[in-house]
């Protein structure tokens, strides 16, 4: 039979009408045919919760203990679904990620999915099993302890077992109904797109769109699997919601498809530092080692042989950075006159496949940003995304001058 895998996150999952709402979802899948593969998260803020205990408990967790806390979550939810769906006659069972067993790397709270060998669900499911209820975000290392997959990591999850497994799709049921332009809280302009391309959203993802695991999204890229984001609370046929897909599965392409942001961003620039080979490995090499995030880089014009480096990177850890470049200092890899933190910028982007073919989509950006008399400070691009970094005041104006100058209101 046709396997089907159906994701449940937290929201949908956080309490027993919630959960029957989503079983009731499942028995229909049943009914059309499918052997589903259920992947539940844990209920909404149990996770959290969770992890608050360990840090009360323990601030310098041993790692294995965290995973196995916070993993139990799922396990919950999986027994709760399994339940759900036996007493509406649908023969079900559930699965924690060692029963799977579901294989991982031993990185701790960080696992990477090794391996989902099929024999022990696909036995069952020759036994008559229905559904497999499988708990998200958990698996087992090759020590035999219970490891997570980050937070987030059911939708890997699930995108993993529809890869092993062949499933003719992944529908992750969520509380928005699909993939949008942009965030409709900022802009009420912002449309629901019905297919992304996967290059796209894994842009989206990566940007802060939290609507994916950014790691689910590259899985589904690589296996070409099938990935629809749809609502658990209302009623879905084949159409709703947003597919992800390759991009030769997108008729009408939008040139542009979203505009991202993320909020809290720091711009940091050493001044003065001299310009010579190896000067920026000197100085991004600390930094990657202490664990900062540097996203956008900018070296100024050369003067006398100095130089300033810009770097822009999350506002948390600019205090991370500004020890690792004091360090540096110390141990005379590096030399600068000073470290600047501006701790009041936001990084805008627009993202879409379009921009390959399309001359102009950078222009179209400045001159829209230019209109509302807002200043660039930095600027990035890839193949199919531009990003900004601007002060943040402007933030919710940048993202809906471009929204408009880009005609995503009438996306699809
Ligand atoms: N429950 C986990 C989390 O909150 C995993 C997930 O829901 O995807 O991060
Ligand atoms: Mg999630």
């Amino acid at each position: 039979m046709p396997v089907l895998v159906m994701k449940f996150g937290g929201t949908s999952v956080a309490d027993l009408a919630r959960i029957s709402n989503a079983a009731e979802k499942v028995r229909r899948e049943v009914e059309r045919g499918y052997d589903v593969i259920v992947v539940v998260s844990a209920m909404s803020g149990k996770t959290n919760e969770l992890v608050g205990w360990v840090e009360q408990t323990s601030p310098l967790f041993d790692a294995r203990e965290y995973d196995a806390v916070v993993s139990s979550g799922e396990n919950v939810t999986a027994g709760l679904m399994a339940l759900t769906l036996q007493e509406m006659g649908v023969p079900a069972r559930s699965w924690q990620g060692w029963q799977v067993p579901l294989k991982t790397s031993s990185a701790h709270s960080a696992a990477r999915i090794v391996d989902i060998p099929r024999a022990n669900i696909d036995q069952k499911f020759g036994e008559g099993m229905r559904v497999a209820v499988v708990a998200g975000f958990q698996g087992i290392s090759p020590e035999g302890r219970i490891t997570t997959l980050g937070r987030g990591g059911s939708d890997t999850t699930a995108v993993a077992f529809a890869a092993a497994f062949g499933a003719e799709r992944c529908d992750i049921y969520t509380d928005v109904d699909g993939v949008y332009t942009t965030d409709p809280r900022i802009e009420d302009k912002a449309r629901k797109l019905d297919r992304i391309a996967f290059e796209e959203m894994l842009e989206l993802a990566s940007l802060g769109a939290k609507v994916l695991q950014t790691r689910s999204v590259e899985l589904a890229m690589r296996y070409k699997v099938k990935l629809r984001v749809l609502s658990s609370f209302e009623d879905t046929d084949e159409t709703s919601g947003t597919l992800v897909c390759d991009e030769e599965d997108i008729v009408e392409q939008n040139v542009v498809s979203g505009v991202a942001y993320s909020r809290d961003e720091a711009k940091v620039t050493l001044i003065s530092v001299a310009d010579r080979p190896g000067i920026a490995a000197a100085i991004f090499g600390p930094l990657a080692k202490a664990g900062v995030n540097v996203d956008m880089i900018v070296q100024n014009i050369s003067e006398e042989g100095r130089t300033d480096m810009t770097f822009s990177c999350p506002v948390n850890q600019v205090p991370r950075a500004r020890e690792a470049m004091e360090k540096a200092m110390e141990a005379g890899e590096v030399n600068f006159r000073q470290v600047v933190a501006d701790t009041d910028v936001s990084k805008v982007s627009v993202v879409g496949i379009g921009m390959r073919s399309h001359a102009g989509v950078a222009s179209t950006m400045f001159e829209a940003l230019a209109a509302e008399g807002i200043n660039i400070r930095v600027i990035t691009t890839s193949e199919i995304k531009i990003s900004v970094l601007i002060d943040r005041k402007y933030m919710e104006l940048a993202v809906q001058a471009l929204h408009d100058a880009f005609g995503l209101e009438n996306a699809a």
